[in-house]
């Protein structure tokens, strides 16, 4: 967040704003003041076309919530344009935010492949809608995904590819990790693409050196890992099968990992399931994350709402607007331990998920490819076959079309509340998978807007301004 410069006694040197500018329709203002260096009263602005959100002067901030640029001094109004608070399209603004989803989106010279490695995953939590079994991949399975792979690296259109390991637990898969990784990485060195990976993992079967070995010759360098809560609670919400538990060991790979010179670039996104059976406990979880040492610049906390994967997860569901509340009193607690989280999104949505782009492929271990990383391995989707196999699938060519690769006209077109909805240009629909089976995924923001200018401003130094 930043203060733009003008104060109120600036307001005295006014021009007006050149005719067809208006304040656009993706701005809101707060509805508190705050003091800025202890005197100055300001107002948050939230320009969701941009994710820019700024501190205005108190006098401004009223007239853009008025939707009137007259009298706002003219330094200001420049800062306000740069944030695109201040528009002049003369077409609709939801023409211009889709056509730039649209064509990021229609780009494919950054290419992303989601691979699940396995079929097996060795937790049994109960929210998970995937089933799970065991099995050794087949040499042609493994060759048709390498293929399909190399053959994007090889495409001249081709910049940067991105390898995202999935699961089930990827980590069964480990051999394959490396075997693809392999090919993989060589052949983006030959050809001076760009080539960068991550993984998504329970986080069970890391070790120290296999952390090393991911870095080090598979280019691993992001992992999202899931804890949902204190050891006792985590271990109960995300059974091993064994029987054992797994949050201590977790949590000691990852501070080895933050303590290892050769992870330095490595990231962590420590993300958390949260339903009835866990939401009393997140507090205890983040202090106890931050007494651990977690309180560290490569990792991130995400705390997210469980929700359906075509699974019934009703009775354990909490509500949005509820959720939404408790997580603001969490992410000021985080803020108040030096826990790092995202308050509000700070850059528009691009590319809204692998189900929207031809750039992004997924490789489930059943062999058919999927645009939704939530069909792989969910009994439905995998009887339906996706969009074909990825054997028999012609290897040039971008996947077919999903079931989701028309959203922005369906946005377009008013199929859901998205289309008149301020928060658009940095949700982007949050999930046309659940939209279309009659959910409404709508991220917890959208209920808590100004307590999240509330929080913004508190992690600013900005202090609640008297009446
Ligand atoms: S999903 Fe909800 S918050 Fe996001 S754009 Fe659509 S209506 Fe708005
Ligand atoms: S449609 Fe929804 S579930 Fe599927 S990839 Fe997109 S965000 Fe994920």
């Amino acid at each position: 967040m930043s203060a733009m410069p003008a104060n109120d006694t600036e307001l005295t040197d006014l021009v007006s704003p050149t005719p067809q500018e208006r304040v656009s329709d993706y701005v809101r203002v707060s509805d508190r003041a705050y003091l800025h260096a202890g005197h100055q009263r300001v107002r948050m602005v939230y320009a969701t076309r941009t994710g820019s959100m700024v501190a205005v002067p108190e006098e401004a901030g009223r007239r853009l919530a008025r939707g009137t640029l007259e009298g706002i001094a003219p330094e200001l109004l420049d800062g306000l344009r740069e944030i695109e608070a201040v528009v002049t399209d003369g077409r609709g603004e939801l023409d211009t935010v889709l056509d730039r989803q649209r064509a990021a989106t229609a780009s494919l010279s950054d290419l992303r492949y989601v691979l699940l490695p396995t079929t097996y995953c060795n937790m049994g939590c109960s929210y998970c809608g995937q089933q799970h079994t065991r099995g050794r991949l087949s040499g042609s399975h493994r060759d048709a995904v390498a293929r399909r792979v190399l053959a994007g690296i090889g495409r001249k259109t081709t910049r940067t590819v991105t390898v995202s390991w999935f699961g089930a637990e990827p980590m069964i898969g480990y051999p394959m990790i490396l075997d693809l990784s392999a090919r993989f990485t060589a052949a983006a060195h030959d050809r001076g693409v760009g080539y960068v990976s991550g993984m998504v993992t329970n986080g069970t079967l890391l070790t120290l050196d296999k952390l090393r070995v991911l870095r080090q010759e598979c280019h691993v360098a992001k992992y999202d890992i899931t804890l949902d809560g204190p050891a006792r609670i985590h271990d109960a919400h995300r059974p091993l099968r064994s029987g054992r538990k797994s949050f201590d060991r977790i949590t000691r790979v990852l501070l080895e990992a933050l303590q290892d010179d050769t992870l330095a670039d490595v990231t962590f996104v420590l993300r958390s399931n949260i339903d009835v059976a866990n939401a009393d406990w997140v507090a205890e979880y983040l202090d106890t994350m931050a007494t651990l040492g977690f309180a560290d610049n490569r990792v991130f906390f995400n705390l997210a709402p469980v929700y359906s994967w075509g699974n019934d997860v009703s009775r354990i569901e909490l509500d949005r607007r509820y959720y939404g509340q408790r997580e603001v009193e969490w992410m000021r607690r985080m803020h108040g331990l030096g826990l790092h989280f995202v308050a509000l999104p700070t850059e528009p949505e691009r590319v809204l998920c692998a189900a929207v782009s031809q750039s992004v492929e997924i490789h489930s271990s059943s062999g058919a490819m999927f645009s939704c990383s939530e069909y792989p391995l969910v009994p439905q989707q995998e009887a339906a076959g996706g969009l074909g196999s990825i054997e028999t699938l012609p290897v040039h060519a971008p996947r077919p079309l999903g079931p989701f690769d028309d959203w922005h006209d369906a946005v377009a077109a008013g199929e859901t509340a998205c289309h008149a909805c301020y928060f658009f240009p940095i949700c982007g629909g949050a999930c046309p998978k659940q939209w279309r089976e009659g959910n409404t995924p709508c991220p917890p923001y959208k209920f808590t807007l100004q307590e999240r200018f509330d929080l913004v401003a508190e992690m600013n130094g900005l202090t609640p301004a008297p009446c």
